[in-house]
């Protein structure tokens, strides 16, 4: 048969049609009041999806280039630092403040599982600048509590500044940045936002900004206090990735049309779409017996399963890709061989859900040694979780298609 490619990756996800026309349209020189209008709509509009009042800045780099700039720029060599860690981007966290010669201290979690706020509140110490975690951990597909640290943090009269990585938490988690505290929240361009990889962007609060004037570290391409600067006349410092800040632009058009034309609704509409997906998938792998690699605080941004026991994860991505054109990912690291992940992060819909799970389904009966697999098993019960949820769920109803119409004709 026809295989058609999918990805089911957390990144690079699928690339939404529109912004790859955007891309390809978007022949302009970057000093120029063409520019500068693109420029400072998609700011704006970056603004309303992350759900913040602070300004938001755009880089030219993966997420990794946002992270380091939030420890370069607001750290200190010598300066103490908590970080959250719980699998390969915790870690990142570490290394990264390690390189810049902060005193790190870590609270960890075994991978599959998050950190309990009681030993947060236990390794807080007074001289303690910023606390590092993610939304949202990508590589064990757990969901941390951003806001159980934020309030912990206010409980404890903190003055540490919260950072969050929220490259996989943004479009996939409520999370409320202005009102909760994050004083730093980070996003990448091939996560939720539906375009290809490049891009950061990051916001940071007044507090974290008058730690950036401070900070004694050398800085140059990464300098956010310059960003910001050139920002605020519609500019980058350098010059931008211009493509895919337009295909940015389109991407989120389409993410605002999901909320009838009201990005904060259509992020929110977004995050319920992941959930959705993320709950269809995990219902029909339990349903066949496979096994949550993180069951107690699962992220809606991927979902983690081992292979069945003695059996290597390669050979579930393997059958996948050969079979379907279907690419989910092996578990990173120590995880590799024990794990895959299935992404639902951006443009994951109903159909691509339920495909997947049908693939899964005709793998498990060729390659997996399940006890009692019978076809159908795990696609009933993605259905009824699907049936469930949307029957609860306002879709947005026609002020949603209408928006979605309005944009098909522009
Ligand atoms: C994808 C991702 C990153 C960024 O990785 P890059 O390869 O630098 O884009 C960071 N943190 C998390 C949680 C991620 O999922």
């Amino acid at each position: 048969m026809i295989r058609k490619t999918r990805l089911f990756t957390p990144g690079p996800t699928p690339l939404l049609p529109a912004a790859q026309f955007a891309m390809a349209a978007a022949d302009i020189h970057h000093r120029t009041p063409e520019f500068r209008a693109l420029y400072q709509r998609v700011l704006e509009q970056l603004k309303a999806f992350v759900g913040t009042k602070n300004d938001v800045l755009l880089m030219a780099c993966s997420g990794t280039g946002a992270m380091e700039a939030s420890v370069s720029n607001l750290t200190s060599p010598g300066d103490r630092v908590l970080v959250l860690s719980a699998g390969k981007f915790g870690e990142r966290w570490t290394a990264i403040a390690k390189a810049y010669g902060c005193e790190v201290d870590v609270v960890s979690a075994p991978y599959g599982q998050t950190f309990s706020l009681d030993e947060v509140r236990k390794a807080l110490k007074i001289e303690t600048r910023a606390v590092y975690m993610q939304a949202t951990e990508t590589s064990t597909g757990v969901r941390h509590d951003v806001e159980g640290v934020a309030k912990l943090l206010k409980a404890q009269e903190s003055n540490a500044l919260l950072v969050v990585d929220a490259i996989t938490g943004l479009g996939t988690t409520h999370l409320d940045v202005d009102g909760w505290g994050v004083d730093v929240i980070i996003g990448g361009s091939q996560k939720a936002v539906m375009i290809p990889p490049g891009l950061a962007y990051l916001s940071l609060s007044d507090r974290a900004w008058e730690a950036a004037e401070i900070s004694l570290n050398p800085r140059y391409y990464f300098d956010l206090r310059k960003e910001r600067k050139s920002a605020q006349k519609g500019e980058s410092a350098y010059t931008p990735a211009v493509a895919l800040i337009a295909a940015l632009g389109a991407a989120l058009d389409f993410i605002a049309a999901q909320g009838g034309g009201d990005l904060a609704a259509g992020r929110r509409n977004l995050v319920d779409n992941a959930e959705t997906c993320a709950a269809m998938t995990r219902a029909a792998l339990q349903a066949i017996g496979l096994k949550l690699f993180a069951p107690t605080s699962p992220a809606a941004a991927a979902t983690a399963v081992y292979a069945p026991e003695g059996m290597d994860s390669g050979v579930v991505v393997k059958e996948l890709k050969s079979r379907f054109a279907a690419v989910v990912t092996n578990g990173q690291g120590e995880m590799k061989g024990q794990i895959f992940r299935i992404a639902h992060i951006g443009l994951f819909d109903y159909m691509d859900t339920i495909a997947l799970i049908g693939a899964l389904e005709q793998v498990a009966a060729s390659a997996l040694k399940l006890p009692d697999f019978e076809f159908g098993k795990a696609l009933v019960a993605a259905q009824k979780v699907y049936a469930e949820r949307t029957r609860t769920q306002k879709e947005g109803g026609s002020k949603k298609e209408a928006a979605e119409e309005a944009l098909a004709a522009r």
